[in-house]
Parts: C-alpha cells; sequence; structure tokens
C-alpha cells in the first residue's frame, strides 16, 4: 500500500524506516496532473531503487505568470490512483507552508551560465524558484538517485549542476520525453488543450523533427528562416524561440559542430498555453 505523507515530519519518518532497512531511495519530483511521462520517471526510479518517493507540489515560487499557476491542472485523487497503481512507494504532497517555512535556505550556486538562456530568458526567476523547492526537497528526503525528466532539458541540466557543486551523493538519472501519438510532448498544461488543439499541437514536434533533417543540408540559420516561415502560416501555434545549443553549457550555437553534443531547443504558445520540447541531433 502505498504511503500518503504531507507534512515534512512525516517524511523524516518514512526516510529513516527506509534507511533502517537498508533500503535505497529514489525521488521523482512532479507538480502532479501526472500522465505517462511522470510515470515513467517512477518506473525507472523503481528499477534504480529499493524505494520511490514521488512528491506532488505546485511550487509557486517556479511560476512567473500568475494566471499560468491559477490555471495550472491539479487532480491529486486521480494522481494517487495512478501512482498506487505502478507499485510507487510513497508519495509526499504538502502544504505551501510545510515547504517554505523556513525561508532562509537560498541556493547560491554558481550555474555557469545555464540558467541565462532559452526558459531562464524567458522566465524571469523559474530556475531559482525551481532550485529552491529541489534543493529543500534534496535535503529532507537526502535521496540516493533523483530522477527528471529530458522534456524540461534545461532544467535538467541545471540540477546535475546544482546537484554536483552542492550535493554530490545524489545520483541524477534522465528520462527520456514520452511522447503523444501525434509527436507532442507529453505535459500536464496539454489538459487545458481542447482536443483539436491537442492534435494540433503535433505540429511542433513536427516541425523540431523537420529541423533536424534540413539543419544538416542547409545549416541552422537557413533552417531557422524556413521554421520561422511555417509557424507564421500556422493559424493557431505562435513560436516563441528556436535554438541550437550544445547540450553541456547549453550556449547557443549558429552552426552545427561535429566536435559537440547539441540539441535543438523550442518554445511555442497556442493560446495563453506555452509548449517546450526539444531533440537532439546525431553528430
Ligand atoms: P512537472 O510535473 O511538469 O514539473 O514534471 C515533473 C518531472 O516530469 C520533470 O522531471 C519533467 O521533466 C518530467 N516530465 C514531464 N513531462 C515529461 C515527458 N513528456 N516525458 C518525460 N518526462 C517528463
Amino acid at each position: 500500500m502505498m504511503q500518503i505523507l504531507r507534512k515534512a515530519s512525516d517524511i523524516q519518518q518514512f526516510t529513516k524506516e527506509s534507511r533502517a532497512i537498508g533500503n535505497s531511495l529514489s525521488l521523482v519530483p512532479t507538480m502532479g496532473a501526472l500522465h505517462e511521462g511522470h510515470l515513467s520517471l517512477v518506473k525507472m526510479a523503481l528499477k534504480h531503487s529499493d524505494v520511490c518517493l514521488a512528491t506532488i507540489f505546485i511550487n509557486p515560487k517556479q511560476f512567473n505568470r500568475i494566471d499560468d499557476l491559477k490555471a495550472y491542472p491539479r487532480n491529486e485523487e486521480r494522481d494517487i490512483h495512478l501512482l498506487q497503481e505502478i507499485g510507487c512507494s510513497a508519495v509526499f504532497i504538502p502544504e505551501y507552508e510545510d515547504i517554505y517555512s523556513d525561508d532562509s535556505q537560498q541556493v547560491n550556486i554558481n550555474l555557469i551560465g545555464l540558467d541565462q538562456t532559452m526558459e531562464g530568458a524567458s522566465r524571469p526567476g523559474h530556475f531559482q524558484g525551481v532550485l529552491e523547492i529541489i534543493h529543500r526537497f534534496f535535503v529532507f528526503v537526502k535521496p540516493n538517485i533523483a530522477v527528471f525528466g529530458e522534456k524540461d532539458f534545461q532544467q535538467l541540466r541545471i540540477i546535475e549542476q546544482y546537484s554536483k557543486s552542492l550535493i554530490p551523493k545524489v545520483n541524477i538519472l534522465r528520462a527520456p520525453i514520452f511522447r503523444e501519438k501525434n509527436g507532442l510532448a507529453m505535459s500536464s498544461r496539454n489538459e487545458r488543450l481542447s482536443s483539436l488543439e491537442r492534435s494540433e499541437a503535433g505540429f511542433v514536434y513536427a516541425q523540431l523533427k523537420r529541423a533536424v533533417s534540413l539543419i544538416h543540408e542547409i545549416g541552422f540559420e537557413e533552417t531557422l528562416v524556413k521554421i520561422k516561415g511555417s509557424f507564421k502560416k500556422h493559424p493557431h501555434i505562435e513560436l516563441e524561440y528556436l535554438i541550437l545549443a550544445d547540450e553541456h553549457s547549453l550556449q547557443e550555437h549558429s552552426r552545427i559542430s561535429s566536435d559537440k553534443s547539441m540539441r535543438l531547443f523550442i518554445a511555442c504558445f497556442i493560446r495563453d498555453i506555452r509548449l517546450i520540447d526539444n531533440v537532439a541531433l546525431s553528430r
């Protein structure tokens, strides 16, 4: 039976008991409204550890738009059911006060510029908010393993860098992007799309894949012109950025280079709903 924990003290009890019997512990932080992508993280965590603790917490500090926070989908009962079904050991569902009663725990580390581009540039304060919550979870739980999705690749790189500098004992695992049949990267925010918009949103991944093949033929700058042109013609989907970046440093590049692993990153809007995705380029 999955344990449902709501207080920081419940977490302490749970982790103490797990450690006492020699169990290794994995952590999967989420903001709820769970989908197959989230569940794949929990399954990966369970493969690599004895006990998996998932968290469900919509962290206000990482939202830079109040309307986005208010509209964020919530479905606690269903989430609990889904986690239970796949054998997750426990779920932590705290209130804001349980997490942020002590506001002195600022995370002050050098992110070597990882937070300056893409989502960092578009969403001021977002990654600082992410690190504040992840730091608290890492300190509360002291997991052996934590799993994050490549869907939020920049977040993943930032957490890897944070963990390396501050909490190197935690082994960070990367989970591949889970997609709908039409290629749309699964996301809790997709719940806000109408069924027509959801099927139209397959366009985003289709354009990413098109960019991957074009880039090898005509280079990134020409590719960008073509992809921008296609988005301009789309009646409902607006491109915010398409960026070519080094997978490790996340620094932007204007051409592919054979000695670096690179990725294409995209952000776009359908109405006020922001979608992000990324794809690796083969060398
Ligand atoms: P969120 O609930 O959006 O904060 O996401 C929680 C975790 O699930 C993060 O590590 C995300 O990167 C990951 N995640 C979200 N969507 C997907 C997906 N489609 N495939 C893989 N991982 C995902």
